[in-house]
């Protein structure tokens, strides 16, 4: 049967992506705290179309607006986790990668009465150990890895890297992965940041990245029988005024197009269930 998924994430960061980068100084805490403005925007644009999304959350943004958080849940959207704070996993030792990780479940569940099933790292960098933890704790999939652009996979684990040696692969695990990419991710095209380290000029014009992602999806209806396609939006960057009406484009282009949309969860087990594991 053809089915063109489309899964509409929103990485609900607030502050904590740009207080993990050192940015703590007033105006950058309000430039997260948009996301305060922004998520029930994007509430109501969701309930109009009918459309389950998925939202990942930090465990110290949870902790801020937990009311948000409750409200996102009930609207029938699922809560993902995000880590407890906005620092890679990459940068964190292996034990408090697995404490942030188990920190962070608990929290989602006091609040939405379920543990979250699926991770999203922040800043897409997985830590050598992440997917082992996952597999440990029961998650049915992962959603930081770039390896295809429309069809989800399972995830390996321990491939052997060395730069100067052929990749060893590892083990293939039960592990989801539901693929993303930067290109199908707001912040790199939207947002002007600065930091000591680094300068990302951003502010590109909406229609122009509108135009690439109806196209990202025309090429997996063209080319597939089945696939899903993740989009990654963050509330303070999809939330201004622009990028809302061209998000709502979006929206009715897909839906022109057939897309179904589902929640990352449901997708997972849909892949899970066709290839019969
Ligand atoms: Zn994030």
């Amino acid at each position: 049967m053809t089915r063109h998924i489309a899964c509409l994430s929103f990485d609900f960061d607030a502050w904590s992506g740009l207080t993990a980068r050192g940015l703590t100084t007033p105006t950058p805490v309000s430039r997260g705290e948009f996301c305060a403005v922004a998520v029930p925007r994007i509430l109501k644009l969701l309930e109009r179309h009918a459309i389950p999304s998925t939202f990942f959350i930090p465990g110290i943004v949870i902790e801020t607006y937990p009311e948000l958080t409750r409200q996102i849940h009930d609207a029938g959207h699922e809560v993902g986790n995000h880590g407890w704070t906005h620092f890679p996993p990459s940068t964190l030792d292996p034990a408090d990668e697995e404490r942030d990780l188990l920190r962070s479940s608990d929290l989602i569940e006091t609040i939405t009465g379920r543990r979250p099933t699926g991770y999203r790292s922040a800043s897409f960098d997985l830590s050598p150990v992440t997917a082992q933890l996952l597999e440990k704790h029961g998650f049915l999939y992962e959603s930081s890895m770039m390896g295809h652009d429309h069809s989800p996979y399972y995830i390996r684990i321990g491939d052997k890297v060395d730069p100067k040696e052929r990749l060893v692969f590892g083990r293939e695990s039960d592990l989801v992965e539901l693929p993303v990419s930067w290109n199908l991710d707001d912040f790199p095209h939207f947002e002007f940041l600065r930091t000591p380290q680094q300068l990302m000029p951003g502010l590109q014009w909406a229609g122009g990245v509108l135009e690439n992602w109806v196209d990202d999806f025309r090429y997996m209806h063209q080319t597939e029988q089945w696939g899903a396609l993740i989009f990654t939006f963050h509330p303070y960057v999809i939330g201004r005024g622009h990028r809302m009406i061209m998000l709502e484009k979006l929206i009715n282009a897909l839906e022109g197009m057939g897309a179904i949309w589902q929640t990352m969860e449901a997708t997972a087990l849909e892949f899970k269930g066709r290839s019969r594991r």
